[in-house]
């Protein structure tokens, strides 16, 4: 049988991209051929931050379309960036999709598309290209989104996606409980581009309705609760790195390996991994104080400073915070994370609570220290504190920092608990379970590719 192309589409972000590249690898691996669609701004830098600029692809034919923001507009503004993808995108893919069926004999018959970018789902439609939608988030998050309408109905939420009140929400037994103000559409960063996304969010909802199938980036046993209401869903997660692929192709800096020797270096189960992903943003004021508080604790630590991750700090203060502290500190602009957090000298992970890297330190066997940015990050620390009881909250004090003390103290409660560890060490039993031969991702997986490849 000749092997079916698919196009892959995520939405535009660091965290959609890997995951979505991880599965891409899985397909090709099944006989599967991939058109990999990046934005043009992104499509740069992925082939930037590749060690060999494009070698390596791996039978993953990397191909761009605009995202129609200018060359200096915000990338990271959410609303923007859904503004400007959902005006141009559309007509571009269907290009795409036309100029390559046209060829003649590889012609795409699947579309596997972010759910965030349901707006190419009609799309496909109608170019009859088959629609499998991958939800990138945990399914606690796509319920509650699904669950909007009756959230208004029942007056949780007004008709603009905003609470009428701050409550909490325990939508179903094992699910995390979420205050409504913390819900994640109206967690943006920039709160005028809420309207934007939270129509993006409902859209979406609808065009779910056009894909065959719904495949996600997690595992049965860790959402059970999140099933009960979403049975039709295939978790097929964690989507991990194999080790076969030495690189991701999807990364947007180029990882600094160098963390990994200093890691050797360390004590077993001593280093606090400190990452807050591709969009944490970090006071001046917040950012000294952790760099105290990780000081304080007396740990080595390795903390992923991104070359945007604070703005108004000086270069010369983190020159002289790394000198003064060179025995114990390692800060890198990129860690090859999935590297570090299966390193036997990494202790914890103090995170933001992005969906991958939750599902990371899970698989990996860490406990937690949450700090949430945005969107959906405040439901996963809830998973992480409330459910699967895998790890601490750092909480500000009223002036809305996390002093150093608080820092110091959190560390040193997590590490010295041995509940937290006994449920670490269960959940990394669980996922790795999932993912092996008649495991319930394992198994998903299979249903998905068979479907795909059902004629
Ligand atoms: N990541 C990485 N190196 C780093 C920091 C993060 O490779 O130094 C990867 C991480 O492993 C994860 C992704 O970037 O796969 C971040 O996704 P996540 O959902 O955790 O957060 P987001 O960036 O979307 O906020």
């Amino acid at each position: 049988m000749a092997s079916t192309r698919v196009v892959i589409l995520p939405f535009p972000c660091q965290g959609h991209v890997i995951p979505m590249m991880e599965l891409s690898h899985s397909l090709v691996e099944h006989g599967f051929k991939v058109t990999f669609v990046n934005t043009e701004f992104n499509h740069v830098r992925v082939l930037q931050a590749l060690p060999n600029k494009g070698s390596n692809l791996k039978g993953i034919n990397l191909v761009s379309i605009p995202d129609g923001l200018h060359p200096g507009e915000d990338r990271n503004d959410l609303g923007l960036l859904a503004e400007g993808f959902t005006k141009v995108m559309p007509g571009h893919l269907e290009e795409l999709i036309r100029e390559n069926n046209e060829k003649g004999e590889d012609k795409i018959k699947w579309l596997i598309a972010d759910q965030n970018m349901g707006w190419s789902f009609p799309v496909a439609k109608k170019m009859g290209v088959r629609i499998a939608c991958f939800w990138p988030a945990s399914t606690a998050c796509l319920t509650i989104m699904m669950l909007i309408p009756k959230l208004i109905e029942d007056g949780v939420l007004d008709e603009k996606g905003w609470p009428k009140r701050d409550e909490i929400l325990q939508i179903a037994p094992k699910m995390p409980p979420i205050r409504t103000s913390q819900l994640s559409w109206n967690e943006i960063g920039d709160p005028r581009g809420q309207p934007t996304i939270f129509k993006l969010v409902t859209d979406n909802n609808k065009y779910m309705e056009l894909a065959e199938v719904t495949v996600c980036n997690s595992f049965y046993e860790i959402e059970s609760g999140a099933y009960t209401l979403f049975p039709n869903l295939l978790p097929i997660g964690p989507l991990l790195p194999d080790s076969k692929f030495e690189k991701s192709l999807g990364l947007f800096w180029p990882e600094d390996s160098t963390c990994m020797n200093w890691l050797d270096e360390q004590p077993q189960k001593s280093v606090i991994y400190v990452a807050f992903g591709s969009f944490t943003i970090f006071s001046e004021v917040q950012f000294k104080e952790l760099a105290h508080g990780l000081v304080l604790t007396g740990q080595p630590f390795l903390w992923v400073v991104r070359p945007d991750f604070t703005t108004g700090l000086s270069k010369e203060w983190v020159d002289e915070f790394l000198v003064a502290n060179k025995e114990k500190c390692r800060i890198v602009s990129w860690a090859p994370q999935q590297q570090v957090l299966a390193h036997g000298s990494v202790a914890c992970f103090m995170s933001h609570c992005g969906w991958n890297s939750t599902l990371e330190g899970v698989r990996n066997g860490l406990p937690f220290l949450c700090w949430p940015y945005f969107t959906d990050q405040f439901t996963n620390q809830s998973y992480i504190c409330n459910v699967w009881r895998n790890g601490l909250k750092m909480e500000a004090d009223e002036s809305g920092i996390v002093s150093r003390e608080r820092v110091r103290d959190r560390v040193k409660e997590l590490l010295a608990s041995e509940e937290i560890a006994t449920r670490v060490q269960e959940l990394k039993e669980s996922a790795g379970r999932s993912l092996s031969i008649g495991g319930t991702s394992y198994q998903d997986f299979k249903r998905f590719v068979n479907l795909m490849m059902k004629e």
